[in-house]
């Protein structure tokens, strides 16, 4: 509720913070108003009717508010009364209040003008508002700002605001494009680590499907011991399964493998080798070709930097495993689409092979 009088109090009160002022506003509009309210709302505005009050003992006192539009001093002395200001009051005075609301210290009418100012942030005054969310030090604001003149720089640079802070405040300009850098940098590694993400999961869902094919055997591929049967349906994972069981049987009939130099095999040796680092079954048990050749000769790896890769990758790889058996919703990394033949570029990326 309003707590201003319909009539003002007497000027010769005893009490000076009782007694009324007035304020005189750049246009020389008079605006009368009681020196305890405002003393209260503002150690400014306390400190500058002290003043006012020692100059002035017998005559009108007076405390000046100057600067900005004569409306907008109205609306800042209605806030300091009322605690509020409507839409259209932000909409036409909100950069004037918030000078204001710094400069008298009023953070209520600060935190205000800053989510009037924030909703209506355009293209071409943004940059006229981030310089006085700087000089008002309203970190909300700066930040929105920032953020709006980096998504949008390419239609920025083009308003008058831009212009004009290029002539005449080339260390702002430089923030400014120091910020729209760094959240370029951030942008391109959380796409890194996603695309990183996806990768493992199609790794491990390549580990999935090599034992799916080995133990259970799929389409075309089954396990070494059993008869091939009637044929099998194609299985929840197909789109990985199908490329893994025409890799293993190129690998089975390949006349050059792996020591000859092709490459097909040297990823499908990959792919054998990361499934024993994984694998947990005992050795007679696992039905995948070369398993316990893996786990029993240790011959992984040929020096320190590719064992760290190797463990690197397993652990990834293994997390992943971990994370895809979870009943989560769709996650976020998975929806990174990447091409399957990433998956052995990724496997190179991590290992020479070593066979
Ligand atoms: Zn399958
Ligand atoms: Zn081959
Ligand atoms: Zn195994």
């Amino acid at each position: 509720m309003c707590r201003r009088p319909s009539s003002l109090p007497d000027q010769e009160s005893d009490n000076t913070l009782e007694t009324t002022l007035t304020i005189i506003t750049s246009g020389g509009r008079r605006i009368p108003a009681h020196a305890k309210i405002l003393a209260a709302a503002s150690e400014v505005l306390e400190n500058m009717i002290d003043e006012s009050f020692r100059k002035n003992r017998n005559s009108e006192n007076t405390i000046r508010i100057l600067g900005v539009p004569c409306g907008a001093v109205e609306v800042f002395v209605r806030f300091i009364y009322c605690n509020r200001c409507t839409e259209e009051e932000i909409e036409e005075f909100g950069i004037h209040l918030l000078a204001l609301s710094h400069v008298y210290s009023l953070p209520q009418l600060k935190t205000r003008c800053t989510k009037g100012l924030i909703e209506r942030l355009t293209i071409e005054n943004v940059v006229d508002v981030l310089q006085l969310a700087r000089l008002c030090d309203a970190p909300d604001l700066y930040l929105k700002c920032m953020k709006l003149i980096a998504n949008r720089f390419k239609s920025v640079e083009h308003t008058e605001g831009w212009k004009f802070l290029q002539n005449n405040d080339p260390f702002l300009e430089l923030e400014i494009l120091k910020f729209i850098d760094e959240i370029e940098l951030r942008r391109k590694s959380t796409r890194k680590h996603l695309q990183e993400q996806s990768l493992y999961f199609q790794l491990s869902e390549a580990m999935d499907c090599l034992q799916h094919i080995c133990t259970e055997g799929c389409t075309s591929v089954g396990p070494y011991d059993k008869k091939p049967s009637k044929k099998i349906a194609p299985c929840s994972k197909y789109s990985t399964c199908e490329g893994l069981q025409h890799s293993i049987r190129h690998f089975a009939s390949c006349k050059k493998r792996v020591g000859g130099g092709c490459v097909r095999c040297k990823r499908m040796w990959q792919l054998f080798k990361l499934h024993s680092c994984i694998c947990e079954l005992p050795d007679s048990t696992c039905k995948v070709p070369l398993c316990r050749r893996f786990k029993t000769k240790e011959q992984l790896v040929k020096n320190k930097k590719e064992e760290a890769r190797w463990e690197q990758l397993v652990t990834k790889v293994v997390a992943a495993k971990a994370i895809s058996s979870l009943p989560l919703p769709k996650r976020k990394f998975e929806q990174e689409q990447q091409p399957r033949s990433l998956v052995h570029k990724t496997m190179n990326h991590y290992v020479s092979v070593a066979c």
